[in-house]
């Protein structure tokens, strides 16, 4: 029963564009309509119509500790009684940017947003204010929210509904970001050489999670640094979606290659509106008012959002187990999976790094946007229905990952992987 979901999609569809505030929410992918929830608990999220799901979406991404954990919820409170919002500095974001810093390898100075949307706007203009050029280089299907600059082979909703170069992004802002695809060390080098001094940032995702998940293959990662180094080109690492999560530094730590800048956002606010962008010293200080580059914001530092990120943070840095137990439990559903796969004799790819994974619907090996776009979507469309029957959450897209919180025990993971089998059973009957 979502009779109470579909009353209220109605509704929305009469006064939200598409009924939802963003794209992806909207089940256009997999046919449907979208659930309407009320409230969320540890692993579980609760529908307008009292159904329970198993939630493997947390929120994309931000719920690493599972949904409304106690000591965040705990902090909230505490910060709810002294202000909503000051509008002047404070405290908690001078403790906020050093714990950053203390997490993240390669960042010395940090500004606090509230999106990741625009962290990645502002560490692109600041990488185009420092070099002097304008030029960046993005990859096929790496998403890095909705900047203009970003809305060209676009990875997430974007591809999902079949607008990778969005309309209302001027010729001027597109023909300013060249695109190569992931993974293709030669291609990046090939638009270096062709766009000779005019590259300001290259900026990718160091783990992809905007095509579904795509790891990068070996030396990718050291190839980008040592031609960022050798071209005098700003290395943007996208760890909206990775920081924090694979490791309490994020893909840089996990892979031990450190870029100029970083962007954060999701686990950075403990599921308030929250977002940060920094990296080296000296071109964070080319950031107003220490230097030219313009960036602000009204609710920036917000003191309930910081109450909320410092708590999620302080707990990931003071409990490190945590990533080895995500590991563990995202492998233990990644081995279930493909043994269910082997067993009904099918051949899909899976991919894995820390708790992020994707199933995709093809037998080839995913490694870039082309490779991910040969999935079979109808299929795909069918197996999400299916899991979501059995009250399983998943991301209603082929082109996302999943996400997997603490919050998911054992026992969970075992109801996964027999619902994954069923879903694989009744997509093939
Ligand atoms: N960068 C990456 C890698 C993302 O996955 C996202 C959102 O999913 C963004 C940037 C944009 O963040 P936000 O939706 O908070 O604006």
């Amino acid at each position: 029963m979502i009779q109470n979901s579909q009353n209220l999609f109605e509704r929305a569809q009469q006064v939200i564009p598409g009924g939802v505030n963003s794209p992806v929410r909207a089940f256009r992918a997999v046919g449907g309509n979208p659930v309407f929830m009320t409230s969320a608990k540890g692993p579980y999220l609760y529908d307008e119509d009292n159904n329970q799901y198993l939630d493997f979406i947390n929120s994309w991404g931000p719920m690493i500790l599972g949904h409304a954990c106690d000591h965040v919820e705990k902090a909230v409170h505490d910060a709810l009684g002294k202000s909503f919002s000051f509008g002047a500095p404070t405290r908690r974001e001078v403790e906020m940017a050093e714990l950053i810093i203390s997490m993240v390898p390669s960042v010395e100075k940090v500004r606090m947003v509230n999106s990741g949307t625009e962290a990645t706007m502002s560490a692109v203009r600041v990488a185009r204010g420092y070099t002097g050029k304008d030029k960046i280089i993005k990859f096929e299907g790496c998403y890095h929210g909705h900047g203009d600059s970003f809305l060209i082979s676009a990875g997430s909703g974007a591809i999902t509904l079949g607008v990778p170069d969005s309309p209302g992004v001027t010729k001027g802002v597109a023909q300013d970001t060249i695109t190569v695809p992931y993974n293709n060390l030669e291609a990046v080098k090939a638009a270096v050489e062709a766009n000779h001094g005019e590259i300001a940032a290259i900026i990718l995702e160091p783990v992809v999670g905007n095509m579904g998940l795509v790891p990068p293959v070996n030396g990718f990662l050291q190839g980008l640094r040592d031609l960022c180094d050798k071209e005098g080109i700003i290395l943007i690492f996208d760890e909206v979606m990775t920081g924090f999560r694979l490791a309490k530094g994020g893909a840089q730590e996990l892979f031990n290659v450190m870029p100029d800048l970083t962007t954060m956002g999701k686990i950075i606010g403990g599921g308030l509106p929250v977002g940060a962008y920094g990296g080296r010293r000296e071109i964070m200080d080319y950031v107003a008012p220490a230097g030219p580059v313009y960036q602000a914001g009204t609710l920036s530092g917000n003191p309930i959002a910081m109450a909320a990120g410092y708590a999620m943070l302080t707990y990931l840095n003071e409990h490190p187990e945590v990533y080895a137990y995500l590991d563990n439990i995202t492998g233990k559903m990644v081995a279930g999976m493909r043994d269910n796969l082997a067993q009904l004799n099918l051949d899909y790819t899976i991919n894995q790094v820390g708790s992020m994974f994707s199933i995709f619907f093809t037998s080839n090996p995913v490694t870039d946007f082309t490779s991910a776009k040969q999935s079979d979507l109808a299929l795909f469309g069918q197996y999400f229905n299916s899991m979501l029957r059995q009250g399983i959450y998943l991301a209603p897209s082929q082109f996302e990952t999943l996400f997997v919180s603490v919050a998911l025990t054992d026992e969970l993971a075992d109801q996964y992987i027999a619902a994954n089998r069923k879903a694989l059973q009744e997509i093939h009957q």
